[in-house]
Order: C-alpha cells, then structure tokens, then sequence
C-alpha cells in the first residue's frame, strides 16, 4: 500500500514557458501522466527551492532550470565561477545608501586631492548616465567608456598616492560586499571551484576589500586594472591593458592561459550587473554550459526588459548571495536527502525505487502519508534514475513532497556520474 491519502485535485495545465519539453509521463511514476503537466510552476521549480525567491525574474525558467540541472551533473569538478567585482559581489546599496564602487573607495579618500574628487565626480556624472543608457548600442558607448577610465587615471596617477595607503583607504571605506558572502567565497574554495573576478575596478582596491573580509582564497583569480608604483612606491600608472565595463572579453586574456589551465571546466556560473559584464566568459574554451545571472540594481523597470533578455537570472534590488549560495548548493549535492515531518505516522510502505529526487537517504525509508507527488527535473546521475537512462537528459522523475522536508545529509564533494 503506497497511497494513505487520496490523490489532491488536479491543476490546470502551467501556461508557463519552457515546460512544454516536459514528457508526458515521469519513468516509474504511476501518477506521472496525471501529474506532470497539471503542477503549477512554482511547485516544479521547487525542486531548486531557491529560484522561487521573490527577487528573482526568468524570461525563461525551463531553460534555466535545464542549465541547472547540467550543472548539477557535471558538478564541483566541471565548474568554475566568472565573477565582476563592483555591484556584483560588492553591495549596491546599504540602509538605503549607495555603496562606493572599486574607484569611489579612492574618490572619497583623504588620500585625494578636493580638486581631484571635484573632477572624478563631474566625470561620475557625465559618463554614469551614458554607461547605463538602455537606448544606446556597446558600440555607442565604447568610446565614452575609454575616455572616462583614461580620464580618471590621469587624475589619480597625479595624486602621489603611496601603496601603503590603499589598505588604510580600504578599512576607513563603507565597503561591503553582498550577504552571504563568507558562504559564497569559502563554498568555492572548499570545493575547489576556480574563481575568476573580471573587473573594470582597481584590482589593488578590491583585492584588498577581499583580505580585509578574510576570504581571498587560493582559488581567487583576478583580473582588473592593477596600479603601477614607481620605486619610491609612488603611483605613476596602470598596468597593462585598460579594462573597461565593455572589453571586458577574451581580447584582454589574450597569452594569459589562464582558461587554457581550467580546460576541462566547462560548466560555468557568471555574475554581474551590467550588460558588459554578460562577455566575460567569452575566452573559456569549449563552454558546455552557462548560467548568467545579472543583479539588476539601478533603473529597475526601464532596464528589466533587456536584462531578462540578455540574463538566465535576473535579481532585482537584491543585496544578497542567497540565489548564488542556494543554486552551488544544489549543484554540489550538498542538500542530499528528505526526512518525514511525521515519523509516528511511518511505516505505510517503502519508497519506490526511482521516485525520490533529492538522494539516496530517501530510499528504502519508510513511506508516511504522500501529500503530493511533484514532477520536477532530477540528475540522471543518481543511481536510481539512471536505470531510465535511454531518457535524454535533463528529464523529470517524481519526487515525494509534503510530509517529507530536505535534509542535510551529505557533504560539499562534488558529484560524479
Ligand atoms: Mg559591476
């Protein structure tokens, strides 16, 4: 005897795109092909919990929710994370007040002359506007880029800033970066997942910000516009290739090899807030898959069309990293089981082989009172689905929900199939 309770009433069918690809019938399932087509959308994105966050839009959440899943299957060992660094991992805004950026750290410094903030700002507020204008092309708005970086270096490199004080400009700073950013940093680097942080910042400020954080990992690869000291420790340039928000692609890796090392890594999950940052990943070799994520926080409705255009995920206003710690965690396997809510009541029957979603500590457990049965997509990674392999991949099993909540039973390894 599987069923205690009777069946709950059937849904209409989800309107929603991306669902469509869903086949009628889940392997194994008796209910599947009542079931599948019939859960609201919001109950198959349950299976990823954390994209049911209120912050979140998705022009097309299938399709996310397939990008998850092939992450999921290739796991820690086939992923590396592309990150910008200013609005991205660092907070937009705080109680309401904007956050300085990378550059405003220095900008809002005693160590700058009141001439100098004088120029930086009127620079802020002429190129500002035209960096974020949604009616303009990259193209358009490349030469102003250009401009302003080179402008505002000049203005810096005329400062006799000394290195020493960049790590006390970074302590006496309102820099903050995102919520949930000690899980976000350490998740990486315990599984040993590289870390790439492109950013049109200075490196030497934001690479300070991290040690100051206590999270600058070993996996922490930077590339931004580092300072040039003279021998007296002097600013008197930058170094390399100017990285501004729209070159920030495979032109600035050129010889670096650094993608060339990460060859087998070709999952990857890239964060950032504008449309430049979206070319990022543009230099990795043989990219599988990829997850972009944008966190849209300024001009929110005169933007949002064209992010959820050019984004898999968009977060609006959202000063944390929960939708980013949530999906490595799924992707990592670390949210590995289900326990009943209701163990006085177990014993019914035994789960059926090839219906639990979230992993093997569901199997062979008891079964209480089945609320619902949820199509949602699994790993076929799992031993258990993997006997309906001839499935292509991603493909939706049943999972048990309702008197059964998620576990933490397994660890941060990653997962093989
Ligand atoms: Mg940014």
């Amino acid at each position: 005897m599987l069923l205690a309770r009777p069946e709950p009433p059937l849904r209409p069918l989800c309107p929603r795109p991306g669902l469509s690809g869903l086949p009628e019938r889940a392997p194994g399932c008796p209910w599947a092909q009542r079931r599948c087509q019939s859960q609201p959308f919001s109950r198959v994105l349950g299976q990823v919990s954390i994209l049911k966050k209120a912050t979140i839009r998705m022009r097309q959440p299938g399709r996310v929710l397939e990008i998850v899943s092939a992450l999921r299957r290739g796991g820690g060992d086939r992923l590396q994370v592309i990150s910008d660094f200013d609005m991205t991992l660092s907070r937009f805004a705080y109680n309401g007040k904007r956050c300085p950026s990378s550059y405003n750290i220095l900008d809002n410094s005693k160590i700058i002359s009141e001439e100098c903030r004088k120029e930086l700002k009127a620079l802020l507020h002429h190129y500002y506007p035209i960096e974020i204008d949604p009616h303009r092309t990259i193209e358009e708005k490349l030469p102003h880029m250009v401009k302003w970086w080179t402008k505002a270096h000049d203005c810096l490199c005329q400062q006799k800033i000394q290195k020493f004080q960049i790590a006390e400009v970074v302590r006496e700073s309102n820099a903050m970066l995102r919520e949930g950013y000690k899980t976000f940093f350490n998740t990486l680097d315990q599984n040993n997942i590289p870390l790439l942080i492109f950013s049109a910042g200075i490196g030497d400020i934001l690479e300070e910000i991290i040690r100051q954080m206590k999270v600058f990992h070993p996996n922490i690869h930077i590339v931004s516009n580092y300072m040039d000291f003279d021998k007296d420790g002097f600013l008197q340039g930058f170094k390399g290739q100017l990285i501004h928000t729209y070159n920030k692609n495979s032109s600035v890796f050129e010889n670096s090899g650094y993608f060339q090392q990460l060859k087998g890594r070709t999952n990857i999950i890239l964060l950032g807030d504008t449309m430049g940052d979206l070319t990022m990943a543009d230099g990795v070799p043989g990219v599988e898959n990829i997850l972009k994520i944008g966190f849209l926080n300024d001009k929110v409705e005169e933007q949002r069309e064209s992010y959820m255009d050019a984004y898999d995920i968009v977060l609006e206003k959202d000063e944390t990293l929960d939708v980013v710690n949530g999906l490595l965690k799924h992707i990592l396997h670390q949210r590995a089981g289900w326990r009943s809510t209701a163990p006085e009541r177990a014993g019914v029957g035994p789960v059926p082989a090839g219906l639990d979603g979230e992993g093997a500590s569901l199997r062979g457990r008891p079964a209480v009172s089945l609320l619902f049965l949820v199509c949602a997509e699994e790993s076929p990674g799992h031993p258990e689905a993997a006997g309906s392999s001839p499935l292509p991949p991603p493909f939706p099993v049943c999972v048990l929900q309702g008197l059964w909540e998620p576990c933490q039973v397994g660890g941060s390894k990653s997962h093989s199939k």
